[in-house]
């Protein structure tokens, strides 16, 4: 019942990168499998859900209203000696969103374009055959499931199962992964609904920062992404921040949410014979601020195409897949490695040399930064540099 044994692509995860995957991929008439794991897609949320406009015009898709719980239009952002950088953009720039919401629409648009969605299917390894990855065994209710397909995307997030059944060489470094932790608070005061609150600050928030994105007028996300190797809890480091905060300190706390962020360690090769890796499984997050679902639906179309061009020319060879290592580098991987050296330039200096650079820098400049501009960061960082600071810092 439900499950056919054979597709010609099967999506492990209903998370962005998957559901997006298939449904540019079932749009152009293959027929699409998308298993997820949970009893239902998106139950459990780990995210601050914040989103900007540009991933659903790749899809192009309309979000409807129930997706999202804030219109965002800037961000106040803070130095750690609480030097305040206000980003008015005058208009909607971006949500936050109600994820489980958002995450339920796209697989009912992957189900509207022809895809058929199963949760509750647990995937537990791949079938493989002359060295080619065919299909997925999986476990659906208690019923144990053997499905074959021309080609397997893995987009079951950071810990991508999928990937490493079939042998697919990923390495999850503590240091390229962000520990995050997350509570959603209500009855608190916010600066500004419609704006996102950053606070940089490496004692804060070792190599990461504290958010704020806001969920109306007195509930928001209030969460904190640190490196992974740290010492401390990355909650400990969020309690601290809590407890001096009147703002926050007596919020009501709605939801708990943690989880890990691939902020680094991109992957030149994302696939082998008859498997594409999508989304965080591929570590497709933005290094600097470690948002990854526009990010995990951006590589998704790009797959969803490549896949139906080799499927169509009868050859999902790991060489014909690559173009989509090519296309994803072109359009978003050469970015996302120059953000990369941002934060690695960042994530090395002190509270006080962050002060400084506050101090030297303006709304442009740090916007400029964000976008990973390098550049602007190692000249400011030598206006007022020691020699001492440059050798240490930019190597
Ligand atoms: C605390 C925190 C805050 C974040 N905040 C933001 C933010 O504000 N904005 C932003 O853009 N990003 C944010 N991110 C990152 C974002 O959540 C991810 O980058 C994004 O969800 C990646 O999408 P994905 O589809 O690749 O993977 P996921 O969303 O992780 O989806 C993977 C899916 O695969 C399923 N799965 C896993 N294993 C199996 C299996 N064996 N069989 C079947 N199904 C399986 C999972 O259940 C899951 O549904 C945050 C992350 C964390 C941890």
């Amino acid at each position: 019942m439900f499950i056919k044994p054979e597709y010609d692509l099967i999506v492990v995860g209903a998370g962005p990168g998957g559901t997006s995957t298939a449904i540019t991929a079932a749009k152009l008439g293959l027929d699409v499998l998308v298993l997820e794991k949970q009893q239902q897609v998106a139950m459990f949320k780990r995210c601050a859900e914040g989103f900007a406009i540009g991933a659903l015009e790749e899809l192009k898709l309309k979000m409807p209203r129930k997706c999202w719980r804030q219109e965002i239009d800037g961000s106040y952002i803070y130095a750690p000696n609480m030097k305040e950088f206000l980003i008015d953009l005058g208009q909607t720039s971006g949500y936050v969103l109600e994820r489980r919401i958002f995450d339920k629409w796209l697989a009912e648009e992957a189900v509207k374009a022809g895809a058929q969605v199963i949760a509750d299917a647990n995937v537990y390894d791949v079938i493989k055959e002359n060295d080619f990855v065919c299909g997925v065994k999986a476990n659906f209710i208690g019923e144990e499931y053997e499905i074959r397909s021309k080609v397997v995307v893995a987009a079951d997030g950071v810990e991508s199962l999928t990937a490493r059944r079939a042998g697919f060489p990923i390495v999850n470094n503590p240091i390229l992964i962000d520990s995050g932790f997350q509570y959603e608070l209500d009855g608190i005061e916010l600066k500004d609904p419609r704006k996102l609150e950053f606070y940089i600050s490496n004692s804060m928030a070792p190599r990461g920062y504290i958010w704020v994105f806001p969920k109306g007028e007195s509930r928001a996300n209030v969460g904190i992404g640190i490196v992974g190797n740290s010492t401390e809890t990355a909650k400990r480091y969020l309690d601290d921040f809590i407890k001096k905060n009147d703002r926050f300190k007596k919020g009501s706390v709605i939801e708990v949410n943690a989880g890990a962020i691939p902020v680094g360690g991109l992957m030149k090769n994302m696939v082998m014979n008859g498997l594409v890796l999508v989304g965080d499984a591929a570590h497709q997050v933005y290094p600097i601020h470690g948002g990854g679902m526009g990010e995990a639906m951006i590589a998704g179309t790009i797959a969803g195409k490549v896949i139906w061009r080799c499927i169509e020319h009868n050859d999902w060879s790991e060489s014909a897949l690559s173009e989509y290592n090519t296309l994803w580098w072109e359009k978003r991987g050469n970015a996302l490695a120059k953000s990369e050296k941002v934060r690695e330039i960042v994530e090395k200096l002190t509270d006080e040399q962050l002060n400084m650079l506050a101090d030297s820098l303006t709304k442009d400049d740090l916007m400029k930064i964000v976008g990973g501009n390098a550049a602007i960061l190692t000249k400011a960082l030598l206006r007022f540099g020691v020699k001492s600071l440059k050798k240490k810092i930019l190597g």
